[in-house]
């Protein structure tokens, strides 16, 4: 009798997504003549790089030459992939890595689920609330918590509100939590966490031996300067902080797949016995067991991000969809809509006028302006009355959509 992994039973039906389409799909329907605008997706529009199409279609040509074929990379990712994105992104923010502390990936939403592999089920883990919903339901498959209850919280995680009244930085637990997931620049709200804000973490984290998932998948976003990219760029994080990166959001590879993961030579955690033992000689064994490395024309496309011109394009990418992020900003804000985001994330947090539910909202937004967004409560139970609006889209459709939203809001 093969028995089933009964934790999955205890996740909600994917619920956001499909019900978004259904309610789209019913209002297409019943307005054939309405021009809808999505500005709900969490996913890239823009092209790759020209430098780094290149770089991917030669590295395909060396699969097809005796000489310059690859098979078996290294489990961990090449070096010479590592070391650029250490040299080109962790030196300049004053972070030494070596390159054995760096595991390339084929994204970050399997590093995320993976990483649980490490660590004993029964670590107290903490989430934010609104979140990335990886995060919880993760945990949720591999047992470490009870049913939800009926707003959608499972017992035995720790929920960390991100409101208007923490400004969207979570307050330390009043209960000692083992693992904190932290996600700056925020998906969804779209909000950073400056320097001291981080610190008060990582000390909290080193005081109570718990360790943080730092989940830095916008950091490329960030435009307000000082703002921190990576979590070692914070006093004592390399004791206690597993970083995450992707290249998805970064550098358009949400189609390509490429991700990394930093575990500090550092960073330990504790046995059964009560010894201490090094979580990167973890993490290389699982990786050297359970994965065989990301593809090679991948890993040279990602190592072309980081090149002079790869960056200089990727960058124009990046300052394309930032742009996107103001136009929706400033419109919003003239139509006198309280937001937050935007300005150093993708994403655009906005508190629904007119007291409505993030539902409701969405409805009306959807009927009147034909503009799609994610309601908030789809994120978890504090995003409810707040709705998210996403600058990956095309700028002239944005530019139309803040028209039709200032027409019907503004004053
Ligand atoms: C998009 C995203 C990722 C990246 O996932 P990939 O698997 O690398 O595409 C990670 N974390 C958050 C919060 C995201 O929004």
């Amino acid at each position: 009798m093969a028995r089933i992994n009964d934790n999955y039973l205890k996740l909600k039906a994917g619920y956001l997504f499909p019900e978004i389409g259904r309610r789209v799909k019913a209002f297409a329907a019943a307005n054939p003549g309405a021009q809808i605008i999505r500005l709900g997706i969490g996913d890239v529009t823009r092209p790759l790089a020209p430098a780094v199409l290149k770089a991917f279609h030669d590295a395909v040509d060396d699969l097809g030459t005796s000489d310059r074929f690859a098979g078996y990379g290294p489990e961990q990712g090449y070096d010479w992939l590592s070391q650029v994105i250490i040299d080109k992104s962790y030196k300049p923010l004053g972070v030494e890595l070596k390159a054995s502390e760096m595991f390339i990936s084929d994204g970050s939403k399997c590093d995320c689920a993976n990483i649980l592999d490490i660590f004993a089920l029964d670590n107290v883990v903490a989430i934010g609330d609104p979140v990335y919903p990886v995060y919880n339901d993760t945990n949720v498959m591999v047992g470490r918590t009870g049913e939800a209850d009926a707003k959608g919280y499972y017992k035995g995680i720790v929920y960390m509100p991100f409101t208007e009244e923490n400004n969207f930085v979570p307050d330390l637990p009043k209960e000692k939590v083992d693992i904190i997931y932290l996600c700056f620049p925020n998906n969804p709200t779209g909000t950073v966490a400056s320097k001291d804000e981080l610190k008060k973490w990582v000390d909290y984290a080193n005081a109570n031996d718990a360790i943080i998932f730092f989940d830095a998948a916008y950091e490329a976003f960030i435009t307000t300067p000082g703002i921190p990219h990576s979590i070692y760029e914070i006093e004592g994080a390399k004791k206690c902080a597993i970083e995450f990166r992707s290249f998805s959001k970064t550098a358009g590879f949400t189609g390509v797949r490429c991700g990394l993961v930093v575990v500090p030579e550092e960073l330990m955690g504790t046995t059964a016995s009560g010894e201490k033992y090094s979580f990167n000689k973890l993490w290389n064994r699982r990786t050297t067991t359970k994965f065989n490395g990301a593809s090679y024309p991948v890993q040279k496309a990602a190592a072309a991000v980081y090149s002079d011109e790869g960056w200089k394009q990727t960058k124009e990418i990046i300052d394309y969809y930032m742009d996107n992020a103001r136009i929706i900003r400033e419109g919003l804000k003239a139509a006198g809509i309280t937001c937050y985001g935007g300005v150093d994330a993708p994403y655009i947090w906005l508190k629904t006028p007119e007291g409505l539910s993030s539902w409701d909202f969405f409805d009306k937004l959807l009927s009147e302006c034909h503009v799609v967004g994610t309601p908030g409560s789809g994120f978890g139970p504090s995003g409810e009355g707040y709705f998210r609006l996403s600058a990956f889209g095309d700028k002239e459709k944005v530019v139309e959509a803040v028209e039709r939203i200032k027409k019907k809001w503004g004053k």
